[in-house]
């Protein structure tokens, strides 16, 4: 298999790589904000963090992109360690099947979001870590640094003005659900805990191994601890595969079969539970805002696992 040393690996990447490069040109780049629509559309890395701790990569696998909804991730496993399942009592566990950044769905259902991966959901959730931490900005990017072992792990400072500049619609979010009495801090203070965390900058290597924990059963290498317990990867995992590819997530599945996080900056993480994490990386997205060429590549991977 894959990780027992039987396969050529990097060769194996490297071939995914180039098939998948076939679908450069294809797709959009983020246009919401001007500071994502500036980025090469002909950017493409791919990146492997096995279990063991070892690291292939094809491409741009190491130039720094706009984590934007992958982030999502760090904020769900940080709350649910502060909390645990009384996260739930304010946001739900099922897929969306609206827009990522739809406000229709959150005044029918009265303020408690869809599920955490969602636009509002997210914002609930960075709303727990500003209730649980002074300063919790520091808090996450301390947790990708650490996750990562990448210490000079950034937030892009013309992201985060883009986003602010920009946030009518997330504010609306924000503040509908205040409205409903699901954000307990200030408006502007949970929104740029969310901003900062979608404008972190790392790249490829970075968020396999950061992530890496959801699929060797919560543990981390890089922190050597157990991060989150096996049975709460487990469960971000089904959480990954039910809605972790926005509105598209049961396509993703048919073709893909993997819990996965995408983001509007490109990059998609996958999870190959019990054998390592993956992150591939080129920013022209889909209708949906999934990276088409990453996508595909994650579709030829799992096709030959
Ligand atoms: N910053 C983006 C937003 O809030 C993140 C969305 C995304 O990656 N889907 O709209």
């Amino acid at each position: 298999s894959l990780t027992d040393g039987t396969e050529d690996i990097q060769a194996w990447l490297e071939d995914i790589h180039q098939q998948a490069r076939t679908r450069l040109g294809q797709g959009h780049v983020a246009s919401y904000i001007p500071a994502l629509s500036t980025q090469d559309a002909n950017r493409f890395g791919i990146a492997i963090c096995t279990n063991d701790g070892r690291v292939y990569t094809a491409g741009d696998a190491r130039e720094p992109f706009s984590v934007q909804s992958i982030s999502k991730v760090f904020l769900l496993t940080l709350s649910l360690r502060a909390f645990g399942n009384a996260l739930w009592e304010r946001v739900g566990l099922n897929p969306s099947g609206m827009p990522f950044n739809s406000l229709a769905q959150l005044e029918a259902e009265r303020g408690k979001p869809r599920n955490p991966f969602i636009n509002a959901g997210a914002i609930v959730v960075a709303d727990s870590l500003v209730s649980a931490f002074a300063t919790p900005v520091q808090v996450i990017q301390d947790a990708a640094r650490r996750l990562s072992g990448n210490a000079s792990i950034l937030i892009d400072r013309d992201v985060l003005a883009s986003e602010w500049k920009h946030r009518s619609r997330n504010a609306a979010m924000a503040y509908l659900t205040k409205a409903f009495g699901n954000i307990n801090n200030e408006v502007d203070d949970v929104l740029y805990a969310y901003f900062a965390c979608c404008s972190l900058s790392m790249n490829c290597v970075d968020l396999a191994v950061a992530l890496n924990y959801l699929a060797a059963e919560g543990y981390s290498r890089k922190t050597d601890e157990q991060f989150v317990e096996a049975e709460l990867a487990r469960r971000i995992n089904s959480l990954l595969f039910t809605s972790g590819m926005y509105d598209a997530a049961g396509e993703f599945a048919y073709r893909v079969g993997l819990p996965a996080k995408s983001g509007v900056g490109g990059g998609i993480v996958a999870i190959v539970p019990g054998q390592f994490s993956v992150c591939a990386w080129s920013p022209a997205l889909d209708d949906n805002g999934n990276s088409v060429v990453a996508q595909y590549a994650l579709e030829l991977m799992s096709d030959r696992l």
